[in-house]
């Protein structure tokens, strides 16, 4: 899709930081972060949401979240790991290209949005750190 931002930045058209990458996935983090570590698992063909998605690449979706989620635990130890996923702007679903979310939770911090929170950019040099340190330590 032409004008798609994820497309974009599967294509390398608009920059990101990015955390993993195979044949069918791209994986990049936030930059508006509910959390630090939050990253963004994206198929690489078009689709707008889990209707839409192929098997094949919704299985390549979840294969890489275990690999990211592994990764997201060894470079930043959080107390859990959120898996989000919105379909359709009924649900606030704001990029219409899928997209699951893993927003690693630390003890302390405030309840976790289901589906709607602030849009608040993060602090760039920090979001390269971390989407460094867990590309590190992706295995
Ligand atoms: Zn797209």
């Amino acid at each position: 899709m032409d004008d798609c931002i994820f497309c974009k930045i599967v294509k390398g058209e608009i920059p990101s930081f990015k955390v993993y990458e195979d044949e069918k996935v791209f994986a990049f983090e936030d930059i508006n972060p509910i959390s630090p570590g939050h990253t963004l698992i994206i198929p690489k063909r078009h689709a707008q949401d889990l209707w839409e998605i192929s098997g094949d690449d919704l299985t390549a979706i979840h294969l890489a979240s275990k690999k990211i989620i592994k990764a997201i635990q060894d470079a930043l130890q959080p107390s859990g790991v959120a898996c989000v996923q919105l379909n359709g702007p009924g649900a606030n679903q704001v990029v219409l290209h899928y997209h699951l979310h893993l927003v690693p939770r630390l003890a302390g911090d405030p309840e976790l949005p289901v589906a709607t929170w602030e849009l608040k950019e993060g602090d760039m040099e920090a979001v390269r750190e971390t989407a460094d340190k867990i590309a590190a330590a992706i295995k």
